[in-house]
């Protein structure tokens, strides 16, 4: 992992490409740590002041509250100290209350850091779901890396970057995701431009030096630059975080992260090396903690997403807009990140028992500039009565359902945003 900086610079540098080639453009992407419009921060002071005595009273305050499963009292009050300790360091910080089946009611907590770009400042997320397994202290799972990323708030509290900086804090993990479910729902809704997610769950367990000495980042496909770009940190501070980042695919089948890439966002898992054996059970406590290698994890945590919102990454976020009708099925597809998409492959679907003609209609966007968007149309259509409507843009993916008389669309009803 020692050139994993070449690898950075030559991927980015490929993305950065493959987005201008057509119009011969020759910006390349600049993936330095430093940038001329943000004050220059010292990364390595920031690595030093995480404080392993403040991520264990982080931790020693929330397990206080007993195990917290979504909609429990002691769930709530953990949700409630999070908000607390992120006002009080002058974040502004935001609640997004749920309710799920009339049965689960949870909230997730969101603070920003708002980038100083002024256009279009890209938003790195960490995400740490604070809700636990019923009857588990919630220690490992996922009390450390909540623990650190209040650490990390409280120390970037009193910097600013270019790009936006977001905690989020979700509720619901334990039952299937929920909470990032709703949240990711509403981003997709107010199409923020978030760039990339680190996803931190299970972060405090290691029994021996050697795995004490390893995390593992696992990605898919589209977010491959984020674990390059994160391991990249981690040799880069190596001598003040002390870990080795292991790329470990995309074989993570729980956390988070899944609802960020099933969406079409980047987004990377990073886990302890070796998986705690308590998960889920009364031993997940603070006893079977490793808290020094959760501080180290911590650290290379604050460096990434301080290199994250520094960085200067040319990437292009797509989202598909509100789904209308009339003659045939349209809507448009913008581009809300930093360079310019290309070859953008996009199909509308139109299913329903008594669609007779045009299901199904593809075709191929050239390109799409940041901040602007390009329209796409149906194909003539013929039928009767209900169609659901299924309507993709390179990863992107969206719903709706609609009524089909002979060659009109009515009141198009978008399900998914
Ligand atoms: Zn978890």
């Amino acid at each position: 992992m020692k050139n994993y900086h070449n690898i950075i610079t030559i991927i980015l540098a490929i993305v950065t490409i493959t987005c201008t080639s057509s119009q011969g453009l020759s910006t390349i992407a600049n993936n330095k740590p430093s940038s001329s419009s943000a004050p220059t921060i010292d990364i390595i002071s920031l690595i030093e002041q995480v404080n392993q005595t403040t991520l264990l009273t982080y931790l020693e305050d929330l397990l206080a509250f007993g195990t917290r499963p979504t909609t429990s009292a002691a769930c709530n009050n953990a949700s409630l100290y999070i908000s607390n300790e992120l006002t009080s360091m002058g974040l502004s910080v935001r609640k997004q209350n749920w309710t799920h089946n009339t049965t689960m009611y949870s909230t997730n907590i969101e603070a920003t850091i708002p980038g100083l770009r002024p256009n279009n400042p890209l938003i790195f997320i960490l995400n740490t779901h604070y809700d636990c397994w019923p009857g588990s202290p919630g220690a490992d799972d996922n009390g450390a890396a909540v623990a650190a990323a209040l650490t990390i708030a409280r120390i970037l509290s009193t910097h600013s970057f270019n790009n936006t900086i977001k905690f989020v804090f979700p509720s619901g993990q334990e039952q299937g995701l929920l909470g990032t479910t709703y949240y990711i729902q509403e981003a997709n809704a107010r199409h923020e431009p978030i760039a990339g997610v680190i996803n931190a769950d299970f972060i405090g367990y290691a029994t021996t030096t050697s795995n004490g000495n390893k995390i593992k980042l696992y990605d898919n496909s589209q977010s491959r630059w984020l674990t390059a770009f994160t391991d990249g940190t981690a040799d880069k501070y190596k001598d003040y975080i002390g870990l080795d980042a292991i790329p470990s695919g995309n074989n993570a089948n729980y956390s988070d992260q899944l609802k960020y890439w099933a969406q079409g966002f980047n987004a990377i898992f990073c886990r302890e090396y070796q998986f705690t054996p308590n998960a889920h059970t009364p031993q997940d406590s603070l006893e079977n903690m490793n808290v020094t290698y959760a501080t180290k994890v911590c650290k290379l945590l604050i460096a990434t997403l301080a290199e994250l919102g520094n960085s200067d990454l040319q990437i292009p976020l797509l989202y598909i807009d509100t789904i209308s009708g009339g003659f045939g099925v349209h809507t448009s597809v913008m581009n809300v990140g930093t360079s310019t998409a290309t070859d953008i492959n996009w199909t509308i679907a139109v299913t329903g028992k008594t669609i007779f003609i045009g299901k199904i209609s593809t075709g191929v966007l050239a390109q799409i500039e940041p901040g602007t968007s390009a329209q796409i149309h149906s194909r003539f259509i013929l039928g009767f009565g209900a169609a659901n409507l299924t309507i993709t843009a390179g990863a992107k993916t969206k719903t709706g359902q609609a009524s089909v008389f002979l060659c009109f669309v009515y009141q198009p009803l978008n399900t998914t945003s």
